[in-house]
């Protein structure tokens, strides 16, 4: 009787301790014991530079006495993975190594989460992602998001080992970034009358300043931030501002719908080569991300292809069909960034015949990824998985959630759909190797406030940080609906909004 009730202890700690961390570690194993973590009172660091790292422990630890167990954050060359880390918890103290800072980091965040009732449990760690690339998107050219509001957002992702943020920053709704030769951007392209006829004005714009500010913060957070710069569509905002962009030479307002407009920067039109030339030259200069988003997504040829100088460039280059036009397009602007050593990102469209040899794209389109990810897969492009029905954060979990009238076409996502998300949809290591990330898109059609962008946010972001970073074999929906309710307590102290599970 006694020897089955100690083994019911010992059961109670093995499954209680699992639930404490999200994304799921790959290698875990547990010891008998725990430490106090009052006990613990100082803290080593094998490099003075992980001094930022260890800044996010002080907030959980007292190191200001003396004696006690340590925390000790090393370096170590010998892990191979550069976001990966080791984690020993024993009645010595803490020890994390990494080869990186960011690797260190994420030791830290693991730590964290481990720390219940002020005891941590004896534990050993080996840990790394299975895929390198795990991003959330925010669109505050739909609606804009203060830079506090961005910060805020950062914050609350960097504790799930997210390491990119995308910042959608412009749109027909809203041009949301300071560009210095082009003032009309934001004076005009961030302003528009209303929204679906509300009646109520919308703006807002980042200054450089504030874009400056929000890299560095997300850095110290080892989240990247990825700005996208939306051609030749979704671009009335800078046509707003600035006409000649266009193929018609007609002044349009910024746009107060949502949906797609026939208004494209031409294609034939030097001018626009030479402008976008110079904001990405800014945009290069602002955000030190390597990576830089070029949207090219839903861009209808209508204007094109009445277009004469669009019609003559065709003519010119001995096109046989527009969207070859398209291909162009993306390879001038791809020249830019080449110059500034970046690389182009793109939502992949099947009609666009060729895209820039070095560039990633987005699989996103409903239904369709298996697809894209096979046709990468033999242009040599790099593929990161954001695809409608499984990472559209923008979609209610449930319908009655978004009531506005013109909201009918936007389907469901419930949270277990994006637990079911194997972003290298089963494929063999070598079907699916050009995998490198997921990301959750949270467009803003819908998302008002932060207060919305947290509530569509959580907990699928939860899910969809383990489907990045946990191998599949690891992955159990019932248990990671218990690790969820312990990080739901804690977002819930944080202030964060977040959407209840359905039960
Ligand atoms: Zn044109």
């Amino acid at each position: 009787m006694k020897k089955s009730f100690v083994g019911l202890l010992l059961l109670t700690f093995v499954v209680g301790a699992a639930q404490n961390i999200i994304p799921i570690p790959n290698d875990v194993k547990l010891g008998n014991g725990k430490l106090s973590v009052e006990m613990i009172k100082s803290l080593r660091l094998s490099n003075d530079s992980l001094r930022n790292e260890s800044a996010f422990l002080g907030e959980y630890f007292d190191f200001s006495a003396d004696g006690g167990n340590t925390i000790s954050l090393l370096i170590d060359k010998s892990i191979d993975n550069v976001q990966g880390y080791s984690l020993t918890v024993d009645n010595r103290g803490v020890t994390i190594k990494a080869s990186t800072r960011q690797g260190i980091f994420y030791g830290i965040q693991t730590l964290i989460q481990l720390i219940d009732d002020k005891e941590i449990p004896f534990i050993e760690i080996c840990d790394k992602p299975r895929l390198e690339y795990r991003a959330l998107m925010l669109d505050p050219a739909r609606h804009f998001l203060s830079a506090e509001d961005v910060k805020r957002y950062i914050d609350a992702i960097a504790r799930y080992k997210y390491n990119y943020l995308h910042l959608h920053l412009s749109d027909d709704q809203g041009w949301r970034v300071e560009i210095k030769k082009y003032p009309r951007l934001t004076e005009v392209g961030s302003v528009r009358a209303d929204t679906e006829g509300d009646g109520v004005p919308h703006r807002g714009y980042y200054t450089q300043e504030q874009l400056r500010d929000i890299v560095a913060f997300a850095a110290q957070r080892h989240i990247e931030i990825i700005p996208e710069i939306d051609i030749p569509g979704h671009s009335v905002a800078a046509i707003a501002a600035y006409a000649e962009l266009t193929c018609r030479d007609t002044i349009i307002p910024v746009r107060s719908e949502i949906g797609v407009s026939l208004d494209l920067l031409c294609a034939g039109n030097e001018k626009v080569f030479e402008m976008y030339g110079d904001i990405f030259e800014e945009i290069c200069e602002i955000f030190p991300s390597k990576l830089i988003h070029l949207g090219g997504d839903e861009a209808p040829l209508t204007h094109w292809g009445q277009c004469p100088k669009c019609q003559a460039l065709k003519k010119e280059k001995g096109y046989t069909d527009d969207q070859e036009l398209m291909s162009y397009f993306f390879g001038r602007i791809n020249q830019t960034l080449l110059r500034h050593n970046r690389t182009a990102l793109f939502w992949y469209e099947v009609d666009v015949p060729d895209y820039p040899r070095n560039a990633i794209m987005y699989t996103w389109r409903n239904g369709l990824t298996p697809r894209v990810i096979e046709e990468c897969r033999e242009k040599g492009y790099r593929v990161i998985c954001a695809p409608g029905e499984f990472a559209y954060f923008d979609y209610p979990e449930v319908k009655s959630d978004i009531t506005a009238k013109s909201s009918s076409w936007i389907p469901a996502l419930p949270f277990e759909k994006v637990y079911q998300f194997d972003p290298c949809y089963g494929l063999s290591e070598e079907k699916s190797s050009h995998i490198i990330g997921v990301e959750a898109t949270v467009w803003g059609e819908y998302v008002p406030d932060l207060e919305t962008a947290f509530f569509r946010t959580f907990p699928r972001a939860f899910a969809l940080a383990e489907a990045g970073w946990s191998k599949m074999s690891r992955r159990e929906w019932n248990d990671f609906l218990l690790r969820t309710k312990r990080e739901l307590e804690h977002l819930k102290s944080r202030k964060i909004n977040f959407r209840q599970p359905q039960q």
